[in-house]
């Protein structure tokens, strides 16, 4: 199976080895390597776009920058490549992180043009810089030297296409692990991310910088290829190229990137050739109508499906006739094509052929090489017992606090007292302030005034990802898992403060990160199968029923190792063996010495768990007792029944 696995990626390396022992013709030779050079481009930016999701128009900014860097230590320095190509990833990372600064405040639509600025900032500059850049004129350069003589063609290629793959393992290192992750939950819900004491803030950076990175080395490497470099090749129609060629590839797949480079780079030359421009127009008739087939497939009845098909054919040969007629308006059509594509194969290419092998081989989504529930360790301790000690003094501490929204006071000077080792339920009708108690608990809202104290320690302007890391872990009550990724990578996520290593020990794979992620692995199966999911690690956590999410999402608050572990509303939407379920998880975890703040509206589970409750209403705290005491009181049950 390994050795399975790696061939792709053998049969890659040797067509690039034979490419330019048998095309004799050099500016096929060029083309191809700037595919490569591009491919590269697209590794990086596919961080930002497919795993953070974020949009980014500014990597044809920072190619340029890539490229003047290398070119202007060539130019004036006389810097060898060895020397230039990391000076250019260098410099290139240091601009992302500034591109990253906006990429924090702002999103969607705003991003996509404060990016867009950066992208024409770089460009303007390169152009009026004219004592660094040469200006308009460019910069010549002369390919680099091999043991004293230049480079031949073909001799270069290699070595772009040497870095391409070392570039492919590294990037696909990256993504699969714990950073990679972080990035991937952070675009699922950042507010979950935060949560889990991963900070969205810094893995927003880090992803900028490693993605401006690998731009910077694509921009060296173009410089060298071109041979010569101009500022307006750096333009933002380049910029919408890039972020095409990801979209129309597939994000989150390294073939997905490669694909999208040859489209951006051919597709162009295709259009000077009016033949090779009919062969690629009907295969994307082809493709999109297979796609709209397929999207429609699942909502028309049978016959109609028959009819489309057919009607899809007569379609296509219409439409290679009218091909003929219109070869004027070939880059607006292909506009139009393309538009299609993006609209009907949203995953892209890569993900569209994933789905269409699937539906014709009528295979179900298999994931190779994740942990199966056989190969688990049942002897990991996969809850740190925090250990019975100090039982009854007091954890954490809620002193007046008020929170404000506008005119509404949706916490008024509400205090608790939470005392380790028990289960503390928090009652109230909707809109009481409940689950404003928990955001400020976890440091989402800023209390208006009044104090928090966790552990004798003020959690009142620390961030989520602190208090998280602190020992304070939750749930939500509109479920916040992350969507995209599987069961067991989002326990993995939650594990996250487990990993110490760095991007040396990930991309050489180092003994310590294996380790590391053997060991976390080994956990999350275990926290798995204590909730009962183990035969579901790798299945997409949205396509989970209901009550499974919410007790993964407990297990995946576990992982964070915490003290205090907030529960909002568990047992909404589950059935009643569900809630049976979750009854008996909560004490195991109680057991262990872990401290409880319980939002419930089911009040036999209220009834049966809390040690203490207290209840709100309007925002302010009613009362306070035993569960049975509670129950009784008649401003309680006024304040849930009304008059
Ligand atoms: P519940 O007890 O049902 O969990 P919440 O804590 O969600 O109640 O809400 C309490 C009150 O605070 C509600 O009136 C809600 O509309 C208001 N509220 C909560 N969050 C915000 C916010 N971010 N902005 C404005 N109002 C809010
Ligand atoms: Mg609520």
């Amino acid at each position: 199976m390994k050795l399975k696995s790696h061939i792709p990626l053998l049969v890659t390396i040797v067509g690039l080895i034979c490419l330019p022992l048998f095309v004799e013709n050099p500016y096929y030779i060029h083309l191809a390597e700037t595919i490569l050079i591009y491919t590269i481009l697209l590794f990086g930016l596919d961080i930002v776009v497919g795993y953070v999701g974020q949009v980014s128009l500014g990597h044809a900014g920072l190619f340029g920058i890539g490229s003047y860097t290398a070119g202007i230590l060539f130019f004036h320095l006389g810097w060898p490549i060895w020397a230039t190509v990391p000076a250019s990833i260098i410099v290139t990372a240091i601009f992302g992180g500034i591109l990253a600064l906006p990429a924090l405040k702002v999103i969607g639509p705003y991003l996509a043009m404060v990016t867009l600025a950066f992208g024409t900032i770089a460009q303007i500059l390169i152009n009026e810089m004219t004592w660094l850049t040469e200006g308009p004129l460019g910069i010549k350069l002369t390919r680099p030297e091999l043991m004293g003589v230049p480079m031949t063609k073909a001799e270069y290629f290699w070595l772009v296409a040497a870095i391409m793959i070392i570039a492919m393992i590294v990037v696909d290192r990256f993504v699969k692990s714990q950073m990679g992750r972080a990035f991937e939950a952070l675009r699922d819900s950042p507010v979950a991310c935060d949560c889990m004491g991963v900070s969205v803030y810094r893995f927003k950076v880090i992803a900028f910088v490693i993605s401006a990175g690998f731009a910077g080395l694509a921009g060296s490497l173009y410089s060298y290829s071109e041979q010569y470099i101009s500022p307006n090749t750096y333009n933002n129609e380049l910029a919408v190229l890039f972020l095409l060629a990801i979209i129309m590839g597939g994000r989150k797949s390294r073939l997905g990137a490669a694909i999208g480079a040859a489209i951006i780079v051919l597709l162009p030359k295709l259009l000077d050739d009016i033949n090779l421009f009919r062969i690629v127009a009907s295969i994307i008739a082809i493709v999109v109508t297979v796609g709209a087939i397929m999207a429609l497939s699942k909502k028309i009845t049978t016959p109609k499906r028959v009819a489309i098909p057919v009607a899809g054919v007569v379609g296509l040969a219409a439409f290679s006739f009218w091909l003929n007629s219109i070869a004027d308006w070939r880059l607006s059509i292909f506009g139009f094509m393309i538009l299609l594509v993006v609209y009907y194969l949203q995953n892209g290419i890569v993900g569209f052929s994933k789905t269409f092998y699937l539906a014709i081989t009528g295979k179900t989504k298999t994931t190779v090489g994740e942990a199966t529930a056989e190969n688990t360790d049942s002897s990991v301790d996969f809850i740190s017992a925090v250990g019975n000690k100090n039982t009854g003094a007091e954890l954490l501490k809620v002193d007046s606090v008020l929170m404000q929204f506008g005119g509404l006071k949706a916490l008024n000077n509400v205090d608790l007292s939470i005392k380790r080792g028990t289960i503390h339920g928090l009652i109230g009708p909707n809109g009481s302030g409940k689950s404003t108690m928990m955001n400020v608990l976890t440091g989402i809202y800023i209390p208006t005034s009044g104090n928090v104290f966790y552990a004798d320690e003020s959690v009142v302007g620390k961030t989520s990802s602190e208090i998280a890391l602190s020992g304070i872990a939750r749930t939500f009550q509109n479920v916040q898992l992350f969507g995209e990724m599987t069961a067991l990578q989002n326990i993995l996520v939650g594990l996250h403060h487990t990993f110490k290593s760095n991007m040396l020990d990930i991309a050489l794979h180092l003994p310590r990160y294996l380790r590391e992620e053997r060991d976390a692995r080994n956990r999350a199966m275990a926290l798995l199968k204590f909730v009962g999911l183990e035969n579901l690690a790798n299945e997409e956590a949205r396509n989970l029923p209901y009550g499974k999410q919410r007790l993964l999402e407990i297990a995946r608050a576990l992982a964070l190792d915490p003290e205090l572990l907030l529960l909002d509303e568990p047992a909404a939407g589950l059935t009643a063996p569900d809630i049976k379920e979750l009854l008996r998880i909560i004490r195991k975890i109680r057991d262990n010495g872990i401290t409880f703040i319980l939002i419930e509206h089911h009040m036999d589970v209220v009834m049966s768990v809390c040690d203490t409750v207290s209840v709100l209403d309007f925002g302010q705290k009613i009362a306070e007792g035993k569960p049975a005491e509670v129950q009784a009181d008649e401003k309680v049950i006024h304040a849930y029944l009304g008059t």
